[in-house]
């Protein structure tokens, strides 16, 4: 039916029986309350985690014998589609996958491709990932046709015997490939780098020259306690983003920038060359009041915040109605209402408080 002949019948009595209804994603905009928490946090962000598996093992994410979940607790790739989907229609409008390494998932750009038809409605605004750039090379092309258009690639050293030590498996080269594919295929790459006390100090200008030449952005993350890592010692990776920031300070003049993104992310300019970099300290109570996210396992739960052990299980909605979402829409609802204030983590005093006992490999980084 044409807007023309709508338009025409206006006003005419038979008009309002025969009138078509408005468009149903205008109907579902105006019928559904959109995702508010106690505390009148909006929840616009989605971040899920697509698998636990990865084909790196960075020593302060898993042990290198991580053992992994059994296939049948994934959550599969329609699942995926109906839980992402639910959540866009409850008002998600930013959705990041992550895992585990989310390009090791068989069949993953199918379900980027299914996602980019929100993209094309309007009502998913961004469509992204976090990935340790492995697989750029082969995938980035078909992101890009999916409609991603940033991306983030974890790198934590520009060095090679470095990077083999961190990520145990992994292989520098492959992963600069991958960043060179990701930017030809017209990506816009921000970097993250989990600042390591020890390990890639002596890599702060290097590592901002590098992304500076490259026109990418650059993120610093400080190291969170999630999960068994085997014989390494948190306390000794611990490098605090204060004193990373303060390094920074020595050569360059640091403009706080007002940009927030409802997350732990700061973000400083560089006076002398531009260039933006971020901080993420999640280990201090900068951020909980504006946190405008939750986080979805590889498995179907769902985590109001990455610092408390507050979940629900959507995996159970999920399979038990394949026919219809409103029990999975219920579930989310309960799950937002139930969203903490903030998180516990907390490194003081030398101890571990707030360690958490999943890996950020399970619930997505
Ligand atoms: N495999 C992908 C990657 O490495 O980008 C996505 C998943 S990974 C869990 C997401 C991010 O979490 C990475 O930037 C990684 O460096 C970071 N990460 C993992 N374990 C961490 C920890 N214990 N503390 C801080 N960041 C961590
Ligand atoms: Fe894999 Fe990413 Fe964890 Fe490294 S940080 S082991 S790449 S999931």
């Amino acid at each position: 039916m044409g807007h023309a002949s709508a338009g025409g019948g206006q006003g005419h009595p038979l008009f309002v029986a025969l009138a078509p209804p408005p468009p149903t994603l205008y109907l579902r905009r105006v019928m559904t309350t959109p995702l508010v928490d106690p505390f009148q946090r909006a929840i616009s962000y989605l971040r899920v985690s697509v698998t636990d598996r990865c084909d790196f093992r960075c020593v302060y994410c898993m042990s290198e014998s991580m053992t992994f979940l059994p296939k049948a607790e994934l959550l599969t790739l329609e699942e995926l589609d109906r839980l992402c989907s639910a959540f866009i229609r409850l008002g998600v409008e930013k959705l990041r996958i992550t895992g585990g390494e989310p390009l090791v998932r068989k069949g993953i750009l199918t379900f980027f491709d299914a996602m980019s038809r929100h993209l094309g409605a309007g009502a998913l605004k961004e469509l992204t990932l976090t990935t340790n750039g492995s697989q750029l090379a082969r995938f980035a092309p078909q992101l890009a046709a999916a409609g991603v258009k940033r991306i983030n690639v974890s790198l934590d050293t520009l060095d090679e015997a470095k990077f083999a030590e961190i990520t145990r498996w992994g292989r520098l080269k492959q992963v600069l490939n991958g960043i060179d594919a990701a930017q030809k295929a017209g990506l816009r790459v921000k970097i993250n780098t989990v600042a390591l006390k020890g390990f890639n100090e002596d890599e702060l200008f290097p590592l901002a020259q590098w992304c500076a030449e490259r026109d990418m952005d650059l993120t610093f993350i400080e190291v969170m306690p999630m999960g068994d890592i085997g014989n390494e010692n948190r306390l000794d990776q611990y490098w605090s983003l204060k004193d990373l920031r303060a390094s920074l300070a020595e050569r360059y003049t640091l403009i706080d920038l007002a940009e927030r993104t409802g997350g732990p992310a700061r973000y400083v300019q560089l006076r002398e060359t531009g260039q933006k970099i971020g901080f993420i300290t999640p280990l201090t109570h900068n951020f909980c009041e504006s946190c405008n996210r939750v986080r979805i396992t590889c498995t179907g739960e769902i985590f109001t915040c990455l610092g408390q052990e507050d979940r629900a299980d959507l995996r159970a909605p999920l399979r038990a109605h394949p026919e219809t979402d409103a029990p999975l829409e219920d579930a989310i609802r309960a799950a937002i209402a139930q969203k903490p204030r903030g998180h516990d983590f907390d490194y003081s005093r030398q101890s571990l408080g707030g360690q958490m006992s999943r890996h950020m490999s399970h619930t997505g980084g």
